[in-house]
């Protein structure tokens, strides 16, 4: 039962705060009024840490209410952008000053190692609020000259009530990626986080209030996806959705807010492609493919889960490639700094990812090195959701392993033979998240960036990300723009002003 409000806990490595567990509903946290909870559990040892509760959709439209009002409120509706941005530029203030405690939430909740979320999660949490601190009084409209009596402008308004659906595996950062541009254009947000890690974003909500933002501006509900997750989807007074997730559920998600013809914007799922050519620097090529699957546990949309080798260094690269694996890999608990991977999300996640590694068996791939579970020495995480890091050689390119998304630290190895041979497999793809290209060659890296169909490309890297860069997919990968000048599209619209000075002409 979650029926106290806030719950004294210590983290693991030491950290004792009170852990909201209600519904942050008009700056206040509030029971659910149905009773629901959510079991947050540890990864790497299956032990529960805190029950939250989980919003009804009577919840959920208390929420949107709340943000409704909070939309026309002066104490919002007119508070000048200026001023927007300092109360932001706070808010990463008390984020930066809890930075320790965020990152080891995020770590205990997810499992991902604490010194992980220390560096990267918790940057890119505070940069990207910090960044859109500064767009909030940096947007405008234009003014349009159309004939010596007439002219136009726009005026650049927030959207609205915006209903906003994180997923699991970057908690914290995640939450930004969606309040960051929401607050700089002065809309009012609903939020819910995802089932598995709903802990972080309550101790967010306390900073909210302390930052200033006024009661109804930002809501933070936690609930189950069909029915909280549905019910802000559907609610009529909600103007935009903004998810986050896999492809099946943006799907349903696009068919809810067709009720109400609601804008949205989708960020979904991935098989992203890196391609090595022969002329790549190898030892560079073998490190950003190590990362670039094998970090977070292999739970990132963007992961680059297809490497296309060229034939000519395949050996050589294969050889490499394992001994990254077999070097850097250490698998471990959260806690241990010498963690790279810590156990997968949730028990679900677990199984699926051993499901695929038995489908990519079955259907004939070799498995180079991992391919099982893996059990710790520390008789504590016995319980936890560990898994080999995995590699498949001998993939075809019509195989479910070549073609879905596993969301788990495996990868599969396809040689080619030619530049234009590797675009066309590469494209293979109902998704177009991400992709990577590796070599020295000037023009045929950026070529093959123009041709690839993603939404994103590194050269001779993978998953840089940063608050100052668009970030989004074509084909199935998602519908529009976060971060970077053109995440403020998604949360704003432009309203033109016709203005008629030619009635004495
Ligand atoms: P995963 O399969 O990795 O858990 P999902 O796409 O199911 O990813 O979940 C991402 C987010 O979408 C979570 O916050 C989840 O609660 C929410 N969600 C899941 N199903 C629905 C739904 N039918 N309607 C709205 N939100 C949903």
């Amino acid at each position: 039962m979650a029926d106290a409000l806030f719950i004294d806990i210590t983290t693991p490595n030491g950290r004792r705060y009170q852990q909201p567990t209600g519904l942050f509903i008009n700056n206040k946290f509030r029971p659910s009024s149905g009773g629901q909870t959510i079991t947050s559990l540890d990864p790497a040892t299956d032990e529960p840490i805190a029950t939250v509760h989980a919003a009804t959709a009577e919840d959920v439209d208390a929420a949107v209410q709340a943000a409704k009002a909070a939309l026309s409120h002066p104490s919002w509706k007119l508070l000048p952008g200026t001023e927007r941005g300092q109360m932001m530029g706070r808010l990463a203030d008390l984020m930066e000053q809890n930075r320790e405690l965020f990152a080891s939430i995020d770590a205990w909740d997810n499992g991902k190692p604490y010194h992980v979320a220390y560096e990267e999660d918790l940057t890119e949490a505070i940069t990207t609020i910090r960044y859109y601190s500064g767009w909030a009084d940096k947007s405008f409209g234009q003014t349009i000259s159309t004939t010596p009596q007439k002219f136009a402008y726009t005026l650049r308004q927030p959207i609205g009530v915006v209903g906003q659906i994180i997923p699991w595996n970057y908690p914290l950062s995640m939450a930004t990626w969606k309040l960051g541009p929401a607050l700089a254009c002065g809309n009012t947000v609903v939020i819910k986080a995802a089932e598995q890690t709903p802990l972080s974003i309550l101790v967010l909500a306390t900073l909210i209030k302390e930052a200033g933002f006024p009661a109804g501006v930002v809501n933070i509900i936690n609930g189950y996806g069909r029915e909280a997750g549905a019910a802000l989807v559907q609610h009529p007074l909600v103007d935009k959705v903004a998810f986050t997730g896999s492809t099946a559920t943006a799907r349903e998600i696009m068919k809810m807010a067709a009720g109400t013809l609601k804008n949205i914007t989708l960020e979904t799922g991935g098989k992203s492609p890196l391609i090595i050519f022969p002329d790549a620097d190898l030892e560079q090529a073998v490190k950003w493919s190590h990362f670039g699957i094998m970090s977070n546990q292999g739970q990132i949309c963007t992961a680059t889960s297809r490497i296309f080798v060229h034939r000519s260094i395949l050996d050589s690269f294969l050889a490499k490639f394992k001994e990254t694996i077999e070097t850097t890999s250490k698998i471990g608990d959260q806690w241990d700094s010498t963690t790279f991977q810590g156990p997968q999300v949730t028990r679900t996640q677990y199984e699926r990812v051993l499901e695929y590694i038995d489908i990519a068996k079955k259907e004939g791939a070799t498995v180079l090195t991992g391919g099982k579970s893996h059990t710790p020495t520390d008789p504590k995480n016995a319980k936890g959701y560990f898994i080999e890091p995995t590699v498949f050689t001998n993939v075809t390119d019509n195989m479910r392993i070549c073609q879905e998304e596993v969301f788990g630290p495996v990868v599969v190895i396809l040689p080619f033979d030619s530049e234009d041979e590797s675009v066309r497999r590469a494209n293979d793809s109902t998704y177009g998240l991400g992709a990577a290209v590796f070599t020295k060659d000037l023009e045929r890296a950026h070529r093959v960036a123009a041709d690839i169909e993603a939404g994103m490309v590194w050269i001779n890297s993978s998953q840089d990300c940063d608050p100052r860069i668009p970030f989004g997919g074509v084909k199935q990968s998602g519908i529009g723009r976060e971060l970077g000048e053109a995440g403020l599209e998604a949360y704003s619209s432009l309203k033109a002003v016709h203005v008629n000075l030619g009635s004495r002409l």
